[in-house]
């Protein structure tokens, strides 16, 4: 029988850089699968359909979540965001380790349905970091960088909920704490 693969859920405010930590990751450890979420958000510059996300309709998230099809899923910034959990038994029951990158109020619902997962959460060296990262990336308004800065204050305190927390204020030593966190869980 195949090993189960290994659940880690990876969460951290928006624009904390763990898109990049964890595109960094992933080309060293190829083995390590990133689960595509569904959003019903619309697509920015470059973004696959299938790739990045699976972008779909209003009406077609809510059929699936009545469905009950969602391990979990969120509302933020307006938009749904979830994880299908069919795609997530079928990876893990194949032995693959598999990478959630979800926002908050989605990991704590991994946290209920799926205790056994690992769940890191990635801080900004400090919240004035983490808004001129934000700016710098030109993609939100004015009024989804305040929105998106008030909901981090509360992720800060949800943070502590999480089993390891990395403190993004270097790429390259926040790389090595998560391959360090990983290496723990290869040989068991
Ligand atoms: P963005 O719109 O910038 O791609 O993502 C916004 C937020 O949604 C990020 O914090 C991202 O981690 C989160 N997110 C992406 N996919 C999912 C998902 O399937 N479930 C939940 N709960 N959050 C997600």
């Amino acid at each position: 029988m195949n090993k189960q693969g290994k659940l880690f859920v990876i969460s951290g405010s928006s624009g904390v850089g763990k898109g990049t930590l964890i595109k960094s990751f992933l080309e060293k450890n190829p083995q390590v699968k990133l689960s595509v979420s569904f959003t019903t958000r619309t697509p920015r510059p470059g973004e696959q359909d299938g790739v990045n996300y699976f972008f779909t309709t209003k009406k077609d998230f809510e059929t699936a979540i009545k469905n009950g099809e969602f391990l979990e899923w969120a509302q933020f910034s307006e938009n749904y965001y979830g994880t299908k959990a069919s795609y997530v038994e079928k990876t893990l029951n194949k032995g693959e380790n598999l990478i959630l990158e979800i926002e908050t109020q989605g990991a704590l619902q991994v946290m209920k349905k799926f205790p056994q997962a690992e769940f890191i959460f990635i801080l900004p060296p400090s919240l004035e970091d983490l808004e001129k990262r934000l700016r710098g990336r030109g993609t939100e308004t004015e009024k989804a960088i305040q929105k998106r800065l008030a909901v981090v204050k509360q992720e800060f305190e949800t943070s502590k909920l999480f089993t390891h927390r990395i403190i993004n204020d270097n790429i390259e030593t926040a790389l090595k704490e998560l391959q360090k966190i990983f290496d723990g869980y290869q040989n068991v």
